[in-house]
Order: C-alpha cells, then sequence, then structure tokens
C-alpha cells in the first residue's frame, strides 16, 4: 500500500434511477467536486442493498439532485387520477426508499451528508414535510429557478445570517446556479430555513442539532471548481467526514 492514500474520506454518492439503456448515472460535476476537496467518490446506485450496511462503510454522504419524488412519498398528492403537473421523468420507487431510509440511518449514525436539491427535498419529506408540485404555479415566474426543458440557471439567495450555513459559506448572499421545479412547502420536523429565493421559495435547511448535515435547494457542484463560496460546501463536508474517520 506504499504510496497508496488511504485516510482520504470514502464519500458515497446517489445515483440517478437506471435510465433506457439500463445505466445507472451520475452528472461528473458530484464527483469531480468531492475529488477537488480530497475524498474518495464511490457511486450508490439504486438497488436493493441494505442501506445501513452501505452508510456503515463510508465517511461521508452526498444526496444528489434528479427526478421528482413520487408524490405518493408524501401527503401532498395531486387528485387521484391525475398526473403530477411538469413531472421530471418516471420517478424510481427503489431510489426514494432507498434515500428515504439514508436519511434515517444519516440522523441516526451522525455520518456527515451534504444534501443537494432533490436531497434537501428527500431530507424535508423524510421528516414529514411536503413539497410544492411546481414552483411556477405558485410562486409565478419572478425568479427564475430553471430553465425550460432542464437546465440551470443562476438566482441570488439570502442567507440568514445567524445560521450554520452563513458560517460554512462566508456569506449571507450568494448566486449559485439553480435547477429545480419543486420547493419546500411545509417543513418537516425540526427543520429550521436558512436560505430564500427573492421570491420566498425555500433554497436551505438544517437541523440545529445536526451539524453534520447540511442541506441546500441549489446546486454547488455545478460552480464549485469556479466559486469558492460553493466548493466551501465540499470542503465542510470533507472535513467533516475526516473527523468522522478518525474517531471510529
Ligand atoms: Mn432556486
Amino acid at each position: 500500500m506504499h504510496g497508496v492514500e488511504v485516510t482520504a474520506p470514502l464519500i458515497g454518492l446517489t445515483a440517478y434511477a437506471r435510465n433506457e439503456q439500463g445505466r445507472f448515472h451520475l452528472p461528473a460535476a458530484y464527483c469531480e467536486a468531492v475529488v477537488r476537496v480530497g475524498g474518495l467518490p464511490v457511486l450508490l446506485p439504486p438497488v436493493q442493498v441494505n442501506v445501513k450496511a452501505w452508510l456503515a462503510r463510508l465517511d461521508g454522504l452526498v444526496l444528489t439532485g434528479g427526478d421528482d419524488i413520487a408524490p405518493d412519498g408524501y401527503d401532498d398528492r395531486p387528485p387521484a387520477g391525475t398526473d403530477p403537473p411538469h413531472r421530471n421523468g418516471g420517478a424510481d420507487l427503489l431510489r426514494d426508499v432507498n434515500e428515504l431510509a439514508m436519511v434515517e440511518e444519516v440522523l441516526k449514525s451522525r455520518l456527515p451528508t451534504l444534501a443537494i436539491c432533490r436531497g434537501m427535498q428527500m431530507l424535508n419529506v423524510a421528516l414529514g414535510g411536503t413539497l410544492v408540485p411546481d414552483i411556477a404555479d405558485e410562486f409565478g415566474k419572478r425568479v427564475v429557478h430553471r430553465l425550460p426543458p432542464r437546465q440551470p440557471a443562476p438566482h441570488s439567495v439570502a442567507v440568514e445570517p445567524e445560521s450554520r450555513l452563513a458560517t460554512i459559506l462566508g456569506a449571507t448572499h450568494c448566486a449559485p446556479v439553480s435547477s429545480h421545479h419543486q420547493a419546500i412547502r411545509r417543513l418537516g420536523a425540526g427543520l429550521q430555513v436558512v436560505a430564500r429565493a427573492a421570491d420566498g421559495v425555500i433554497e436551505a435547511v438544517e437541523l440545529p442539532e445536526a451539524p453534520w448535515l447540511v442541506a441546500v435547494q441549489w446546486h454547488p457542484e455545478l460552480s464549485a471548481a469556479m466559486e469558492p463560496i460553493q466548493q466551501r460546501l465540499f470542503e465542510y463536508l470533507i472535513t467533516q467526514a475526516a473527523e468522522a474517520a478518525h474517531s471510529t
């Protein structure tokens, strides 16, 4: 093992559901952001496994973005017989099931976690919260949270000065890359809103008693290579992961 860095934290990243070619996949930017801070990325595809055993091997976790969470997973479902509006592709129930189990395990085991976009929504749903099915229907188009059909767009975000997130970012304002059409409606148990867009859409939440968990609605991985503020979210994850790895 001479010359091999064996202390670099192992960071799991949830992968997208299987595509039409039968392949699991994930945008490379997530892995590149982890590598940039010295982590070893490993993909966690939506397969049927013991999630607790999976996470026990890891030093940190990224709950990534992707398709919408199936609305029957939270109690804000549309009327029976209707399709949810503007649905992102097909929901993958196994991905939902695995990630819900991951959130529960992270809260118990204190595994350092960065929840991004869908990941933040999953955290909210796991804690009993609900989602806005489509932002434009309820908040209008004053702030563009993504361009059609699914193109990222930057918009400004105001961060609560007293929040842990403001300390991590070293800023109370940023203009990250956004790419979502859903948002948190009712907050999950214990969550606090720590950032909002100008239209009021919730852009970040935190659990005061869980410093190992960071959740943002935007996509830090898409600009982290150029924006130190966004890179700090991955630096925080790796710092927490390295501490957790050394304490076990
Ligand atoms: Mn947004």
